[in-house]
């Protein structure tokens, strides 16, 4: 920071539930960060939300939080439509923008946003949490280390049962960005881009509404990712299975690594890797809250040092993969992924 600030003031876009269950302790828990306002299309809801979250000052325009000039830095998680138009008004303000996946509902939208941002000379990053998670990196760095030879296929089970308080918009709002691919298939093409250090080249997947997305929201897909190197992956995605946990399979010429429970918020998971017919469990440095991480590689930017955890760019890819699953489950054919 130029002007030698120690600490930066946070300013939240979108008075949402991921910032009060996750992001705001996770900006207050820094030596280097606070947040000092948040910012609703709703004066009441502001003031509402400032008070039962400790935050100094409420806005009901982004341009009122954005003229705040203790707001160094935004943190976006309004509805998926707006991500778009307050990234760029906040990089004319001259603010950085941590913005929540998916970027933007388009892959012109998401590269003006990266463009507008670098051209403002504001750090800009993709909320993307997994990435953060010790089982994740832990996975990322035996197969870079070869314990597993190369991988040739992985199987995602991120299939979760959305709770009744996140069934608004994301069920019923196509106009912003409703529907599990958008939610949950971004993440899991991020994850995958991490743990196997390679792109996306091509989908094929097949999408439903198995009663909990209304019209032609879908609330379930199940696909294939083609990876540039080879490696094929399978997915299953959706709002609407109740009784299963979450994980992650990568099979390689050399041996099998089974994770469990870690396509989640929480700082939870296990790992096993298995070689012929002997299963060992794999020994993890402590888990650690994964919002936290993020937040702390944001600030490190800003100051100077290294990237966000998941870059602007990181977040134009995933968006790119989800949108060619979407076309792909819409048209029934496979779809190579475009990324300009
Ligand atoms: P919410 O539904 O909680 O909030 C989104 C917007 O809805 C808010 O900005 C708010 O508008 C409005 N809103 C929220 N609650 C109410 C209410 N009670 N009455 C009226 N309006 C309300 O969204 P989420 O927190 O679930 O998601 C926000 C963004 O974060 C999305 O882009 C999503 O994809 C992303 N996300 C990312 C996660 C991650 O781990 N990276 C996890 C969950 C979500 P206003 O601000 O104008 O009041």
């Amino acid at each position: 920071m130029a002007d030698g600030k120690k600490s930066l003031g946070w300013g939240l876009i979108g008075a949402s539930n991921i910032a009060r269950q996750y992001v705001i302790p996770a900006i207050n828990n820094q030596p280097d960060s606070h947040v000092v306002a948040v910012m609703s299309s709703s004066a009441e809801r502001a003031e509402n939300y400032a008070r039962e979250n400790g935050i100094p000052n409420a806005y009901s325009s982004v341009d009122a939080l954005l003229a705040d000039p203790g707001v160094d830095v935004v943190y976006i998680s309004t509805t998926n439509e707006k991500h778009k138009a307050e990234t760029l008004a906040a990089a004319a303000a001259g603010k950085h923008v941590l913005c929540e996946k998916p970027l933007a509902l388009t892959l012109a939208d998401a590269r003006e946003m990266v463009a507008v941002c670098a051209n403002a000379g504001v750090v800009m990053g993709t909320n993307h949490h997994l990435r953060n998670a010790i089982t994740h990196r832990t996975i990322r760095q035996l197969i870079a280390d070869g314990a597993i030879g190369k991988p040739l296929a992985v199987r995602v089970f991120h299939a979760v049962d959305l709770p009744p308080f996140l069934q608004t918009w994301r069920i019923n709002n196509p106009a912003a960005g409703a529907g599990v691919i958008l939610d949950i298939t971004v993440h899991d093409t991020d994850t995958l881009r991490f743990i196997l250090d390679d792109e996306v080249s091509a989908v094929s997947a097949v999408s439903a509404c198995h009663g909990m997305g209304e019209g032609n929201v879908e609330d379930t897909v199940m696909g294939i990712m083609e990876f540039e190197k080879g490696t094929l992956a399978q997915f299953h995605d959706a709002f609407t299975i109740a009784h299963t946990n979450t994980g992650l399979e990568v099979h390689g010429t050399e041996g099998s690594l089974f994770a469990e429970d870690v396509l989640t918020q929480q700082p939870i998971g296990s790992i096993r890797i298995r070689r012929k017919d002997k299963t060992e469990a794999v020994v993890l440095e402590p888990h650690y809250d994964l919002y936290t991480r993020a937040i702390g590689k944001f600030n490190a930017a800003v100051f100077g040092n290294g990237e966000p955890a998941a870059t602007a760019e990181d977040g134009i890819r995933s968006l790119a993969v989800a949108l060619a699953v979407a076309e792909a489950a819409e048209t029934g054919k496979r779809v190579i992924v475009k990324y300009q």
